[in-house]
């Protein structure tokens, strides 16, 4: 934070307490700022890491590269770490940068609006803040989608999506069925498929696994890694190396590293799915990392156990007893969970947000969720998103995203505080060039190789950064003022 003679102190909101508005309150009040709140709508910290508690849940990010870099952590399990000690990570982190005092728990902010020069936000029809900036950390998994099918509501037994897990019903004997394949549903059949007396994947489109290599820690190497930082600092800068190289493979459909990807998965399906008949069940019929890529270490032999099924009938409807499939046949199930995904293109929403002259998020919004280098808004002044639309989100660490946007959010933070603007958002003309290049780019991903998924917007095109992740890291280092309107 810089003193000048046209200095201001600078009220912040950030809205949510999951990964990134950890992150946020932790380098604000780093660079000085300690006027702001966390608005949380839930009772704990955590995001989605709160939220999904499947059994099964892990990330597939190394967890020394799923880690904030100031905060490396020697004690990670494996090396690919179940998603609680995940939580149980984000909450250390948090106690010790003592966090939580400027959380605000079980406060939903409802809409926000530029008035005058400040962000009033509305929870719960009362103005409850009004602060210089917004800091959205609102995530890109949170808002549960459950699928149009019909008769979702007969079903008799219990019901619940992966990210809503109904842990109070026991499953030790009940025949569980999983509507869903993608990395959600491929985690709960690891888990589940042959511990429970039945398990029932119904598949609707085949996925790609990628094999994963699953590595437990032993206590030795938890030691080493934390009494020698240096090592801790080159696992994680090695595990950033490796998945830069899957960044800019994905980016281009053509590049050598992306058959690589390719052959991985073929083989794993070829060798690790004996009976030929189910192999050719489980195979796509799209270019792998198509759909966001699933990496599994045990989705294979799981679903091979004699007490699962997989189900490819497409299904007609749910009844009382279970999920009749277009064959006539009914798949009688004990418990039924939908690991349909998530409505990623959300954002912010359902917040309203009206920003300069009565623009409203709904308006700007109307054909698809767009913003400059998916952190700021045209006509949205001082309001910033982490992991905002079409950022680097494909088998990434969002972490890792999340700390390079927070950098440049930053440094146009001291922008205000200095007195140098008071209103900053990004111009619509470096909005649409930005938008024009990303649709050119985007057409040469894998992501736009012939598959539907969530990356996908209205016009089929992947709402994701299609560039060389160099770029990102680019890009991200300091922001260019000519594509900012600062007044
Ligand atoms: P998802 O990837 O969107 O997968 C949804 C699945 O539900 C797909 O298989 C889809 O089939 C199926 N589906 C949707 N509607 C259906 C319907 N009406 N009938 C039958 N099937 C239907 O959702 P997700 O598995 O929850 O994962 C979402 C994202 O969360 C991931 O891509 C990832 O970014 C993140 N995630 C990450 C991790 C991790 O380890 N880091 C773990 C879990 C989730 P179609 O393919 O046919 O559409």
């Amino acid at each position: 934070m810089t003193d000048s003679t046209d200095a201001r102190p600078l009220r912040f909101a950030v809205i949510g307490a999951g990964m990134a508005g950890i992150l946020a309150a932790i380098k604000l009040t780093e660079a000085g700022y300690d006027d702001f709140t966390i608005y949380e709508k839930a009772d704990r910290l955590g995001g989605t890491w709160r939220e999904n508690t499947y059994p099964g849940i892990a990330c597939d990010v190394p967890s020394h590269l799923y880690s904030y870099s100031f905060a490396l952590n020697p004690n990670w399990s494996y090396k690919f770490s179940p998603g609680a000690e995940i939580l149980a990570y984000f909450e250390r982190i948090a106690r010790e940068h003592d966090v939580e005092r400027f959380v605000r728990f079980g406060t939903e902010i409802t809409s926000c609006e530029w008035v005058d020069g400040k962000w009033h936000l509305i929870g719960a029809d009362d103005e409850i803040d009004a602060v210089d900036v917004v800091i959205a950390a609102t995530g890109v998994f949170d808002h549960p989608r459950m699928p149009d099918i019909p008769g979702l509501e007969d079903f008799a037994g219990p019901m619940f999506h992966t990210a809503q897990w109904d842990h109070s019903v026991s499953l030790d004997d009940k025949r569980v069925g999983v509507i869903g394949t993608g990395s959600s549903g491929i985690q709960v059949t690891g888990a589940l498929a042959g511990k429970v007396p039945h398990f029932t994947l119904f598949q609707r489109t085949a996925q790609w696994i990628a094999p994963q290599d699953q590595i437990k820690f032993t206590a030795e190497e938890q030691a080493a890694f934390a009494e020698d930082p240096d090592k801790l600092l080159a696992t994680h800068k090695q595990e950033d190396e490796g998945f830069s190289i899957f960044a800019n493979a994905v980016v281009n459909a053509a590049s050598p590293e992306m058959t690589l990807i390719e052959q991985m998965c073929k083989e794993h399906l070829e060798t690790a799915v004996r009976d030929p008949e189910l192999r050719e069940r489980l195979r796509p019929d799209y270019r792998a990392a198509c759909k966001r890529l699933v990496v599994s270490p045990e989705f294979y032999e799981a679903i091979q156990h004699p007490d699962a099924e997989l189900v490819t009938e497409p299904i007609e409807r749910i009844e009382t007893g279970g999920v009749r499939t277009a064959d006539g046949v009914l798949h009688e199930l004990d418990v039924l969970v939908i690991a349909t995904g998530f409505n990623t293109h959300d954002f912010m929403r359902p917040m309203e947000i009206t920003g300069r002259d009565g623009m409203t998020l709904t308006k700007m919004w109307a054909d698809r969720a767009k913003a400059y280098l998916s952190i700021s808004i045209p006509d949205f002044p001082n309001l910033f998103m982490l992991n905002g639309p079409n950022g680097p989100v494909g088998n990434f660490s969002l972490i890792q995203v999340a700390e390079m946007q927070f950098d440049y959010i930053l440094q146009l933070v001291e922008r205000l505080q200095t007195g140098a603007s008071a209103e900053i958002s990004a111009s619509h003309e470096a909005l649409d060039a930005f938008e024009d290049e990303r649709y050119e780019a985007a057409q040469h991903t894998i992501w736009a190789s012939g598959c539907s998924s969530w990356y996908l917007d209205d016009r089929g095109i992947p709402a994701v950064w299609p560039f060389p992740f160099d770029r990102f890291r680019a890009e991200m280092k300091a922001p260019n003022l000519d594509h900012y309107d600062c007044r």
